[in-house]
């Protein structure tokens, strides 16, 4: 499975993946994912938002379990966010069909549409969606970076997007939901701060995190001609923004970054009229965050005043803290674990799937394979083969848990 996706979207300068939401690259791993369901013998269907389920035994009294992660990237991501989430479940799947597997309940394989928000700019749109927390019109409205809809863009892949919104028919038939995904950092590696190496841990609790976009306007004129105190120059005030956000986050035991940032007219020899940038803020809580982001807007609209430029904000995105079931994450904890000792239990940075649907009421764990340099998000990004292995038989006993008993 992993030789077969290994080339797809992959740019040849970076090593990294480019599969944007509703693109030839993404739209490949969903006819991959088509693949294998079908040489599974599994149902596939997209639902009315374009994520991607395929069902064992969809005629089994009582509700599903499901598995499943994304096959989108950030811009060049690396291999394991979201693709082991899902080759891991179909693997998990060929485990406990070798092993004399009698499902009590259905199981479903599903891979949600867009989580990394790449092209149209919110994260986890289609499990979002699906539970309700994304109004339809405001997605179908969001634009990528070419001035194309995911209303265009999905109709384009051959979807209706006159039918995106919340799905109850479908979230009735979910009875909960595991994750398994790369580490995206090194509690498992054996970082001082984390819980002791191991190659397999169990999610506690997503930080609740936020995106923000904030607009610098400023007057675009001559590099050479104009004075520099009759400027009114918006990469100014950007640049301190991107100082304070870390320093702020420093200060705060917080996470906060610009990493994106679009400027007009990105000339060498023009003074930018206008910088475009977004801060990520994550935190333990959310009063950290909702502090670190004041104050950096505070700052942005106090240095963007002193050099003439205007600044506006707009919240793209807000997810409060997820607290995964403690007593699922113990019990999975004990399951999962090796040589007698329980699985790690630790808290993450990055968003999920897990995250929106856990918000939404589903009961839903997730599963951590080591990443042994903590990279995400980059090419860099990698779980060693044997992690990997020790991260599919774990997820095979878990759904063997959870499948086996009537619900
Ligand atoms: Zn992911």
């Amino acid at each position: 499975m992993w030789a077969a996706l290994a080339e797809v979207g992959r740019v040849a300068a970076t090593g990294g993946y480019r599969r944007f939401a509703w693109t030839p690259p993404e739209l490949q791993c969903r006819a991959w994912f088509r693949q294998e369901a079908a040489a599974r013998g599994l149902d596939t269907h997209a639902d009315r938002n374009g994520n991607l389920w395929a069902w064992d035994g969809a005629g089994r009294p009582g509700q599903a379990v499901v598995t499943g992660s994304h096959l989108d990237s950030v811009p060049d991501g690396g291999a394991y966010d979201g693709p082991l989430g899902i080759v891991s479940a179909f693997a998990a799947l060929d485990i406990l069909r070798a092993d004399d597997w009698r499902p009590a309940r259905p199981l479903a394989i599903v891979a949600f549409s867009d989580e990394e928000g790449a092209r149209f700019g919110v994260a986890c749109a289609g499990s979002r969606l699906l539970t309700g927390a994304l109004d339809p019109g405001r997605a179908a409205g969001l634009r990528d970076a070419d001035g194309t809809t995911l209303a265009e863009a999905m109709r384009a892949a051959g979807e209706d997007p006159e039918a995106l919104g919340r799905d109850d028919d479908l979230l009735a038939r979910v009875g909960c939901y595991v994750e398994l995904h790369v580490e995206q950092g090194r509690a498992l590696a054996g970082d001082p701060d984390g819980t002791g190496a191991a190659a397999v841990g169990v999610a506690t609790a997503i930080w609740p995190h936020g995106r923000w976009r904030l607009d610098f306007r400023g007057a675009a004129d001559h590099a050479g001609t104009t004075r520099l105190e009759d400027r009114r120059d918006p990469m100014l005030p950007f640049a301190e923004t991107v100082l304070l956000a870390r320093e702020r986050a420093a200060a705060a035991g917080a996470r906060a970054t610009i990493g994106r940032v679009r400027v007009a007219p990105n000339g060498t020899n023009a003074i930018a009229s206008e910088v475009t940038a977004w801060l990520d803020a994550r935190a333990p809580d959310e009063a950290t965050v909702r502090a670190v982001v004041d104050e950096v807007v505070a700052g942005a609209r106090w240095w963007a005043t002193r050099q003439g430029v205007e600044v506006d904000l707009a919240e793209e995105s807000w997810s409060g803290e997820t607290v995964f079931d403690p007593l699922i994450a113990e019990r999975l904890s004990v399951l999962v674990g090796r040589d007698g000792r329980p699985a790690p239990l630790l808290p993450t940075g990055a968003g999920h799937d897990a995250g929106v649907l856990a918000a939404a009421g589903v009961p839903t764990a997730m599963l951590f394979v080591r990443n042994p340099t903590g990279v995400s998000h980059s090419p860099a990004e990698y779980a060693e083969p044997d992690d990997c292995r020790a991260g599919v038989l774990a997820l095979s006993r878990v759904l063997a848990e959870l499948a086996g008993t009537p619900s």
